[in-house]
């Protein structure tokens, strides 16, 4: 099939968004590689101490206006947003396959789950509402009402680099506060096509900035007194360090981490609906969700069904489609980029040597569908006879790697996914009511599927996660933003 179009056809270097103004960085500038044709499609800046500087201000500046600002009025950008982002969305997905290399229908999907964020903070005149009470003493009323905090920065991950920081933004600047992301600078594209559409709907300057950069740019806001509070989105030591970091600073924090996700197989599941969602969770997006299937584990003593139902697997695993994410025909995209295919063989590695049992092997030459250079190519990959205690069935390996355990019985299989540290998405299938109540109610995890493979929560709901895989108290997205994003002040008030 023909390859879509690419959108970005020149190497520029990325500005900083700050202030309404997109500003050249005086920083070291790193390549940004398309991974799948191992072109290099823009330069992005690790930005300095005094780039953060000028962005906190800007947003500081703006942030008494923008808080005065009606919620009503404020939500009106944000409509504004939403219009241009539907104008732009095929041009804002592609954007997200060449900087990432995931395929365009994920890419779609992850436009159209940011968008949806926005939809819900739209509706932030009646979200963040206070309430009343009359006559606590005689004559004596006292209310509540959220407040915004001021200054807050979004840091993002590689793997969703433009629905991710919508996750809090719109939530954040419905509610009257300001913001600076620093998206991943390994995929800073589609938020630099995201705050130009910020700009064209209209948000005063200094309301959004966006700063480019690494872990210095990280530490950078973190050490500023001027931002008040951080939503993170990562790898579970950095998670460890900003919560860590943010105690010690006196500012509020969100930090989603990694993840290992259980899926349990019992023998009454549906296997036609079962097998397709099994893909979708353990290959999708080339492994690199925080909600990817990564464990699987087939319950019962039943041979027969342990064997027909993996070799299904295997089967239908093997036919997936590698290439380019914009040729449509295309199933799985490469890895990010090269190191992260050695950390993946590694695991591969691992697992031959700890003695589990390679059933699929994505190693060496990878069938690909056109020319491109295997760099960070790899194949599905399935072990069998994988335990709790091999690397494969222990670490977030964020990549394609499926790892078979089997369980006698439902708690058994439970007590395999508890000894993770992790507690992120895990899931059940099967057609028994009783079991799959059993399964929900006992399962640590933020995110619980029932015969969904990848249990990602609509806007409108939180971004769960548990132990290993957040810290925090409230989580991004929907309601708990908004109480994230706002105090409560409490009033009390006599009618002297
Ligand atoms: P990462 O921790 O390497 O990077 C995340 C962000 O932190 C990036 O912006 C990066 O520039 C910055 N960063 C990296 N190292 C840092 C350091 N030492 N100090 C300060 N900042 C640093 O994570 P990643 O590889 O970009 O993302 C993948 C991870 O994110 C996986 O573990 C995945 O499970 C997790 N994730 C979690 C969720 C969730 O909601 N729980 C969602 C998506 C991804």
């Amino acid at each position: 099939m023909a390859i879509l179009e690419e959108p970005i056809k020149e190497v520029s270097l990325i500005k900083n968004y700050i202030n309404g103004e997109w500003v050249e960085s005086k920083g070291e500038i790193k390549d940004v590689v398309n991974p799948a044709t191992g072109k290099v499609i823009a330069r992005v800046p690790i930005s300095t101490n005094d780039e953060i500087e000028a962005a906190v201000e800007a947003a500081k500046t703006a942030f008494p206006d923008w808080r005065r600002t009606t919620p009503l009025a404020r939500s009106r950008c944000l409509f504004r947003l939403k219009e241009l982002l539907e104008e732009n969305f095929e041009e804002v997905s592609r954007i997200q396959t060449q900087e990432h290399g995931k395929t365009i229908d994920e890419s779609r999907g992850e436009t159209r789950r940011g968008i949806e964020n926005v939809e819900v903070a739209c509706g932030i005149a009646t979200l963040m509402q206070g309430y009343f009470s009359e006559d606590i003493a005689s004559g004596i009323d006292e209310y509540l009402i959220p407040t915004p905090l001021g200054v807050f920065g979004i840091i993002g991950p590689f793997n969703f680099p433009f629905m991710i920081p919508l996750w809090s933004a719109p939530y954040a600047v419905a509610t009257g506060n300001c913001v600076i992301i620093k998206p991943s600078s390994e995929d800073p594209l589609s938020q630099r096509r995201l705050a130009e559409l910020v700009d064209e709907a209209g948000f005063p300057p200094g309301v959004w900035n966006v700063v480019n950069g690494g872990r210095t740019v990280v530490s950078g806001m973190l050490e500023h007194p001027g931002i008040v509070g951080i939503t993170f989105v990562g790898s579970t030591p950095t998670a460890k360090y900003i919560y860590k970091m943010c105690g010690e600073t006196g500012k509020r924090v969100i930090a989603q981490c990694g993840a290992k996700n259980f899926m349990l197989i019992m023998p009454d599941c549906n296997v036609a609906g079962t097998i397709p969602a099994l893909m979708t969770s353990f290959f999708g997006n080339t492994g690199q969700r925080c909600l990817s299937g990564a464990v699987l584990v087939i319950v019962g003593e039943d041979d027969g069904f342990y064997n027909s139902f993996m070799d299904a697997v295997v089967d239908t695993t093997s036919k997936i489609i590698i290439g380019n994410g914009l040729d449509e025909s295309v199933q799985m995209g490469p890895l990010r980029d090269k190191g992260k295919k050695e950390r993946v063989l590694g695991y591969i590695e691992s697992g031959i040597q700890q003695g589990a049992k390679l059933r699929l092997d994505g190693r060496g030459e990878v069938k690909i569908v056109g020319d491109y250079p295997q760099t960070c190519f790899i194949g599905p990959t399935i072990f069998e006879n994988v335990t709790p205690d091999m690397k494969i069935g222990r670490d977030e390996i964020f990549g394609p790697v499926m790892s078979v355990m089997r369980a006698k019985n439902l708690d058994e299989a439970i007590d395999m996914a508890h000894s993770s540290p992790f507690a992120n998405g895990h899931a059940i299938f099967t057609s028994s009511g009783k079991t799959a109540r059993e399964f929900q109610y006992r399962i640590v995890s933020g995110n619980v599927g029932i015969n969904v493979g990848i249990v990602a929560p609509m806007a409108f709901f939180p971004f769960s996660g548990m132990r290993d895989s957040f810290f925090g108290v409230l989580h991004t997205q929907g309601r708990e933003a908004v109480r994230f994003f706002t105090e409560s002040k409490v009033v009390i008030q006599r009618w002297l």
